[in-house]
């Protein structure tokens, strides 16, 4: 093992692409310290001693979902307890909120909602475009987009809906609902749930559009380590295509790990991913997908202690003050989860890095209170 992973340390060094095998060899060494270190010098070598989060705002527009994914414990149906959805005007005001508190972003995902039409969607960005016309809209995981698609009665016209949302106003997409690549686990888990090639087709048809997106997995539930290796060779290949298709194509920015969090869900009985094991998948993330420029440690399911540790294992990035999340609830807290830009300054100068606000498109802002400005264009 001790030689194999010389022999990875030496292909990283001379920025070669790892195989399936050796990000196994990553998974299984007991050498976790030295998985890390490697990892921590990719983004070192990416980023120096920068370290980004930014200021935004999440908004969850309804919990009502048509699928009731074993892993979930947000949706609701539609008569349960709890169940919600937000007009329009509510979500402009919330994004009025945002723009005036000094979030840079808005980011919006909900459940797959049965019977709102495709013109609510549509309208909300038309409302916050119009209201804070300063807010990046990041909105819809590629789930939602492929749901968006059959309200509007146009299923096989995915890029034809993406279009009609970016003229709207959308910004980019968020990396959630790919959970893991695997048709087996999936069947299982996130039954009626799309696909991995379908996930695929939206982000590489929000690429073609210019749309920048992100991308995640979830991890630390029952797939293998294998469908892990599988999941990351897939995205790097879909990332070489949207690279080589130029300048006028957007492109995977960030891959957030998501660790499994049992709590309420259909899946409670398993234990959900041990912190080193969470620690270990960021580090392989960092070294498997060597053409993404960014790694997230998503601190609301991370916690910020662990993102002080992660940006020392690979990560470069630790999201923001968010304000409010409903999607997961670590350790049973309630959904209110909000953090302030000191804080998460502090969490990265615990790591040993600088503290650099970003933009949604990773460009560094310079601020005074609430009022910001691009500062310069992204690094990369
Ligand atoms: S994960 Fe998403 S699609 Fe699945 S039940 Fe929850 S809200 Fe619905």
């Amino acid at each position: 093992m001790v030689h194999v992973l010389k022999h990875i340390a030496n292909k990283i060094e001379q920025r070669e692409r790892l195989t399936l095998d050796e990000g196994m060899v990553l998974f299984q060494t007991p050498d976790l310290w030295e998985v890390c270190r490697l990892a921590s010098r990719v983004r070192e070598r990416l980023h120096g001693k920068r370290a980004y989060y930014n200021v935004n705002r999440h908004v969850n527009y309804t919990n009502v979902c048509a699928l009731s994914c074993k892993f979930c414990s947000f949706y609701r149906k539609k008569d349960d307890d709890g169940a919600y959805e937000y007009d329009v005007g509510a979500i402009r005001a919330e994004a009025i909120g945002a723009q005036e508190a000094g979030a840079t972003e808005i980011h919006i995902v909900g459940g797959l909602h049965p019977w709102l039409p495709f013109s609510y969607y549509t309208d909300m960005l038309a409302a916050i475009r119009e209201s804070a016309p300063k807010l990046h809209i990041k909105a819809f995981t590629a789930v939602e987009i492929v749901h968006l698609a059959r309200i509007a009665r146009r299923p096989n016209d995915i890029a034809g809906v993406l279009r009609d949302l970016k003229a709207a106003g959308l910004g980019s997409l968020p990396g959630g609902g790919a959970e893991v690549f695997d048709d087996r686990v999936h069947d299982e888990a996130f039954k009626g749930k799309i696909r991995s090639d379908k996930w695929l087709e939206v982000h590489r048809e929000a690429h073609k559009l210019g749309l920048n997106t992100n991308a995640t997995i979830l991890y630390g539930h029952i797939e293998s380590l294998d469908d892990r290796l599988h999941h990351m060779d897939l995205l790097r290949t879909a990332q070489d295509e949207a690279i080589a298709a130029g300048a006028g194509s957007g492109r995977f920015q960030t891959i957030i790990p998501l660790p499994f969090i049992p709590d309420d869900s259909e899946l409670e009985h398993l234990p959900g991913p041990s912190g080193v094991e969470n620690l270990r998948m960021l580090a392989v993330c960092r070294l498997m997908l060597d053409n993404f420029a960014h790694v997230k440690t998503f601190w609301i399911m991370q916690t910020l202690e662990m993102a002080e540790l992660m940006l020392q294992a690979g990560a470069d990035d630790i999201d923001g003050t968010v304000v409010w999340y409903d999607i997961t609830k670590v350790g049973g807290s309630d959904t209110h989860q909000e953090t302030d830009a000191r804080r998460l300054c502090q969490v990265i100068r615990n790591a040993g890095f600088e503290p650099i606000e970003r933009d949604t498109l990773y460009r560094p802002i310079a601020r005074d209170g609430a009022e910001w400005r691009v500062a310069e264009v992204a690094a990369v």
